[in-house]
């Protein structure tokens, strides 16, 4: 394989100098590198019982505003020289098999500023094969899910003629994750709610509860990928199956400059559920893999437990589903109203 040179933006639009920037060479897996700190503003990654041929590496040379990458073939061992044109770019390496990633990374993230919401993707959890979890009386999470978001979505609707209320799904498909966070970066949604229900093995266990992404995180690269990818710091267990999945994360910390207002947008859900009566469990930052990849606002919120009794036979009543529905619109509502305060009065 050619050397690839990739860019992560968090919107080339809003942010035009890449977060991330990673080099992806393949090497013989006998090969041991190394990747020596930064000596003024360059880097070197040496691969012992590798060779190269410097020449790929031309185009690579002035690719990029914030690094350039060169080769060089020394006896016994490749030499891969890395130079920033920002102080604020860090170097690391990665492998995965025949595959090895020099990566730079702007540090710390940028944070954005919050824009007025005119858009806005709901997205139905699961789907087709993916069921997501199951109630004891066989009540499937992804019927659940999409029943909740068409409720919100006619209620956002009704509530917010200006914003475009989206759906990534709205009949009964699989559709993976990364297909649900590029259709909200595609469209570029202002803000992106996953809906979802909770199961765990504590079946005490029961309220709705939001959720926003950790820095740096991603379900892949954490190793949690079973159910919803997230095993929440407090009920561990709940979902704990699956491995790693191995490989390289994509996009592993595209999201990470949203992090500030998504924890904003799981505060606002969380205290209008908080204040009409429901059960409500505090916002958690947690590894959540749905989320990876969002350049927007995003969060996850597990509507009730379906391992409770109670409140899986809560989930499938109308009307508890439509008080749901009503308190995530009244947060959504709020999260809205801040974005269209003046600057300085948020
Ligand atoms: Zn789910």
């Amino acid at each position: 394989m050619r050397p690839r040179l990739r860019k992560e933006f968090v919107s080339p639009m809003v942010m035009p100098c890449p977060l991330r920037v990673r080099l992806e060479i393949s090497v013989p897996s006998h090969a041991d590198w190394m990747l020596a700190p930064f000596r003024g503003d360059s880097v070197t990654l040496s691969l012992r019982g590798a060779t190269v041929c410097p020449s790929d590496f031309d185009s690579l040379l002035t690719d990029s505003a914030v690094v350039a990458v060169s080769a060089r073939q020394e006896p016994g061992r490749a030499v891969l020289a890395g130079h920033r044109r920002r102080p604020d770019m860090q170097a690391r390496c990665t492998s995965s098999g025949a595959l090895l990633s020099l990566v730079f990374d702007r540090f710390p993230p940028p944070v954005i500023p919050l824009r007025p919401v005119l858009r806005i993707m709901l997205d139905a959890g699961h789907g087709g094969v993916d069921a997501g979890a199951r109630s004891a009386d066989g009540t499937a999470e992804k019927d659940i899910t999409l029943s909740a978001a068409r409720m919100v979505a006619t209620r956002l609707n009704e509530r917010h003629r200006d914003i475009e209320v989206l759906l990534t799904r709205e009949t009964d498909i699989l559709l993976p994750s990364t297909l649900r966070v590029e259709q909200a970066n595609s469209r570029a949604a202002d803000a992106f709610i996953s809906l979802h229900c909770n199961w765990s093995f504590d079946k005490s266990l029961r309220g709705l509860r939001a959720g926003f992404s950790s820095p740096g995180s991603s379900g892949r690269s954490s190793g949690v990928v079973a159910g919803d990818g997230v095993v929440w710091p407090d009920d561990s267990g709940s979902r704990a199956s699956g491995g790693p999945a191995g490989g390289i994360a994509r996009w592993d910390n595209a999201h990470d400059s949203w992090i500030p207002l998504s924890q904003s947008l799981a505060g606002s859900v969380s205290d209008a559920a908080q204040g009409r009566g429901i059960p409500t469990r505090q916002p958690l930052q947690a590894p959540l893999a749905i989320l990876e990849g969002l350049s927007m606002p995003g969060i996850m919120i597990e509507l009730g437990y379906l391992s409770n009794p109670v409140e899986a036979r809560d989930l499938v009543t109308l009307d508890y589903l439509e008080g749901l529905a009503d308190a995530v619109v009244e947060g959504i509502s709020r999260f809205v109203a801040s974005s269209r305060q003046p600057e300085g009065q948020q």
